[in-house]
């Protein structure tokens, strides 16, 4: 017997609706070159419908792609609602790839008109003769140069804006419709497409609203630093918008003391953002100690790989700001579980809780996970056995956009995330590492996730990755590479690690050097150390 239920479908625009009828006069606080950019939700949505008939004019039909290569600025968030309400694609591309993957991507996507931000029209001059699709590009802000050598014109927002229609119906879509696409970052070859969907969009921010720590609501204040080219900036402007909660946008080329300026501004309770930038922010503050207010802030979400457990202590210690983590990837919208304490653990002692606070948490609702190992058979939930995590969620991808190698990522309707974890019995998951960084020295596993966590919470130490070196006689040994705020010596450190750790698991070999190499998404880049130290 089928229902009798509406199969009323899930869309971005319904989203959009509900901020503009109940929260019109919420705002977005959005730094620009010359200050802030401070507009109403309501606003939003008649930019929004603005540049739709922009893009339309422009010739962008329902399926057509539109790239944008942009900060966290205003005119950026106003395409995640202009291009998937007129049923178009949004493909936000990651600035910091390389040109050749950025070539790549913007010719597998078949993009057709390109959103850009002024500091990046010298890389399309650079790829001027690999734009094969794209009939336009619209400069987002600044003066549009009058020479250049691109192929195809290039519009000034500001002008095509002043001169479209505030009125756009947007359409009813299927919910299952694309509405925005990413490509991924940290593999070896092309990165792979990802393609959401308006239905996958609009569970996923549900997801972000229902948990407990984050759990994203109207009354808080919200700074996205996590960038809006990377993973729908983790599909927090979605829920902020679906719930009418005040965000902060820290716009172009943003440096650590502009983080602290902002806050102070803006007064957000909440920043979002990857752990390098937890660290950059508490080191200005360190270096300016006073300057700045940031008594407003009470949580920061910190992602894109474990917070030290040192930088969470720091956080409550000096500030009362509790630092929270999510675990999840551009596969899987990205979210798929967030910490926070159940009933049961609310009674704990401070240690215990930053034990908690060390893993990552839960599933979200509608999350389904298991563990296998190497045979793909389900590993138990006790805290201790690891195995890949597998999931299942409306949120997670079937399969890569148009590429031969999506096979491999599946095993019977589950998504392998490639990471290693174990699972507590109450639905706690620790990540040990990628599969790829696992240490496996004469036979034992070793985690260089938990190395690096017991290294950074080391007072001398400011940052730490560890890696595997081949070794003649136990195959592989760990190397840490430390980033040192003081001397350091490595007796000291391997006493440090002897506390926490079985001996095996102590690097033979500390390289202290000036920087870690950072990736594209701002995390510790481990292929390159290996490529350049090993
Ligand atoms: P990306 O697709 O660039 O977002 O990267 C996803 C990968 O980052 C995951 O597969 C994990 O290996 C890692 N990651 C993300 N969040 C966390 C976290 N909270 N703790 C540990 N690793 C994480």
């Amino acid at each position: 017997m089928q229902s009798l239920m509406m199969d009323a479908p899930l869309q971005i625009k319904t989203m959009l609706w509900r901020a503009e009828h109940l929260y019109g006069h919420k705002e977005v606080i959005a730094r620009t070159d010359d200050g802030f950019d401070t507009f109403t939700l309501a606003e939003l949505g008649r930019r929004a419908r603005r540049l739709s008939n922009v893009l339309t004019d422009l010739g962008v039909r329902r399926g057509d792609r539109v790239g944008t290569l942009a900060w966290n600025t205003a005119e950026h968030l106003v395409s995640y609602y202009a291009v998937p309400c007129m049923g178009a694609v949004l493909h936000t591309i990651n600035t910091r790839l390389s040109d050749e993957q950025i070539a790549y991507i913007i010719a597998h996507a078949e993009d057709t008109v390109l959103l850009v931000s002024k500091d990046q029209l010298p890389l399309l001059e650079r790829l001027r003769d690999r734009l094969a699709n794209v009939r336009a590009i619209i400069q987002l802000n600044g003066v549009v140069p009058t020479e250049g050598t691109l192929p195809v014109p290039v519009h000034s927002y500001a002008d095509l804006m002043a001169a479209a229609p505030e009125a756009y119906e947007y359409p009813d879509l299927d919910e299952n419709t694309a509405a925005s696409m990413c490509y991924t970052s940290g593999t070896t070859g092309d990165p792979k497409g990802v393609v959401y969907s308006h239905r996958s969009t609009v569970l996923h921010a549900l997801g972000l609203c229902t948990t407990g720590t984050i759990g994203v609501s109207e009354a808080e204040r919200y700074m996205l630093v996590t960038p809006l080219s990377h993973v729908n900036s983790w599909g927090m402007p979605f829920a902020c918008v679906l719930q009418g909660a005040t965000i902060v946008l820290p716009g172009d080329h943003p440096v650590d003391t502009d983080y602290l300026a902002i806050i102070d501004h803006a007064k957000p309770t909440v920043l979002v953002g990857a752990v390098t930038v937890g660290m950059l922010v508490r080191r200005a503050l360190e270096q300016y100690p006073g300057k700045y207010d940031i008594s407003s802030l009470h949580t920061l979400w910190l992602g894109g790989q474990a917070p030290p457990i040192g930088e969470m202590k720091w956080w409550k210690q000096h500030h009362d700001i509790h630092v929270t983590q999510a675990w999840g990837m551009t596969e899987a919208s990205p979210v798929l579980t967030f910490c926070g304490l159940t009933t049961a653990n609310q009674h704990l002692d401070d240690e215990a809780r930053f034990e908690i606070f060390g893993s990552q948490g839960q599933p979200l609702p509608l999350v389904e996970l298991k563990l296998v190992d190497d045979d793909e058979r389900e590993v138990p939930w006790d805290g201790t056995t690891p195995g890949e995590v597998l999931v299942r969620a409306p949120w997670v991808i079937r399969d890569y956009y148009d590429d031969p190698r999506s096979a491999a990522s599946f095993m019977d309707g589950w998504f392998r995330t490639g990471d290693i974890a174990t699972m507590t019995s109450d639905g706690y998951l620790t990540i040990v590492d990628r599969a790829k960084d696992l240490i496996k020295s004469g036979g034992e596993w070793i985690s260089s996730v938990a190395l690096e966590n017991a290294l950074i919470g080391h007072p001398k130490i400011v940052e730490a990755s560890v890696i595997s070196a081949p070794d003649p006689k136990w195959i592989e040994r760990p190397v840490a590479f430390i980033v040192v705020a003081e001397e350091v010596s490595v007796d000291e450190l391997k006493a440090h690690l002897k506390e926490r750790f079985p001996s095996f698991w102590v690097p033979d070999r500390f390289e202290v050097i000036d920087e870690l190499p950072k990736t594209s998404v701002g995390k510790f880049d481990k292929k390159l150390l290996r490529s350049e130290f090993l």
